[in-house]
């Protein structure tokens, strides 16, 4: 089937429903933080002033898609709140040690990135 993408346990999804998945995640991390905290921050820096905060990937979609691990593009601890600079300085360098331990944790015997 074009277009879909495999999850660990080889079920495939189609890309519109990953991308309505992603954003679900999205909204739900978001609002546990603003129940929890009142408002968002950047969890990298902690300053207010890290502004516009985005829900950033720790491991990317494409690469969770590329790696055979599409839920992982909407498990909720794939998501930190980064402000819009701590947000680029991290897709430019992902923490390698962070993607490992999520990987890790998921699937087992998976080769590390
Ligand atoms: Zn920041």
């Amino acid at each position: 089937m074009a277009n879909t993408y495999e999850l660990s346990d080889g079920t495939r999804l189609k890309k519109s429903t990953i991308d309505r998945l992603v954003k679900e995640c999205k909204d739900r991390v978001s609002q546990a933080v603003i129940n929890d905290q009142g408002y968002l921050v950047c969890e990298d820096c902690r300053r207010n002033d890290c502004q516009p905060v985005e829900r950033s990937h720790n491991i990317s979609v494409d690469m969770c898609q590329k790696l055979g691990v599409t839920e992982y593009a909407y498990a909720d601890e794939n998501i930190t709140h980064r402000g819009q600079p701590c947000h680029k300085i991290y897709d430019s360098k992902p923490n390698r040690d962070l993607i490992n331990k999520l990987l890790a944790r998921l699937k087992p015997n998976s080769n590390q990135f």
